[in-house]
């Protein structure tokens, strides 16, 4: 899994195209209702997650089909409905249109994206880890 690697466009989800698409157009042949073509620059991008057996097994070809590996697939190791990683998406939307066509859109960069993922991770750290002290006096009440 490797979030940068995601063209921005995907919707959040399992299923999305990576930065390797060559346009050869098989993937959305496959699942026109799940994946098409960002006419802008020529690259496939996920705009719809499947949501029944059929679409998943037409996704799945292109999966598997693909020449260049530029469908890519990451399980249910994610909860893909999540604000960090629905944030993240929509980050990346933004950022993209920037940078790809320098767009009048409010933006912030990547690196930015990144301080801010990292400030997040620290204050949860910091809210979820008792502090040795207090861990100490716990015991020591007991
Ligand atoms: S099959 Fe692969 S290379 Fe072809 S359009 Fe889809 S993602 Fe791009």
């Amino acid at each position: 899994m490797n979030f940068s690697r995601r063209y921005p466009l995907n919707v959040p989800g399992k299923f999305y195209i990576n930065d390797q698409c060559t346009d050869c157009d098989l993937c959305r042949e496959s699942a026109p209702d799940n994946i098409t073509r960002d006419d802008r620059i020529g690259h496939s991008y996920v705009y719809k997650q499947p949501e029944n057996e059929e679409e998943i097994a037409l996704v799945q070809e292109g999966v598997e089909g693909c020449p260049t590996g530029g469908v890519g697939e990451d399980g249910d190791r994610f909860d893909w409905t999540s604000e960090p990683i629905m944030d993240w998406n929509e980050h990346m939307q933004r950022w993209d249109h920037k940078v790809r066509f320098d767009l009048e859109v409010p933006v912030v960069s990547y690196e930015e994206i990144l301080a801010e993922d990292r400030a997040a991770m620290r204050k949860w750290r910091t809210e979820n880890t008792p502090s040795l002290w207090r861990r100490l006096f716990a015991k020591i009440k007991k």
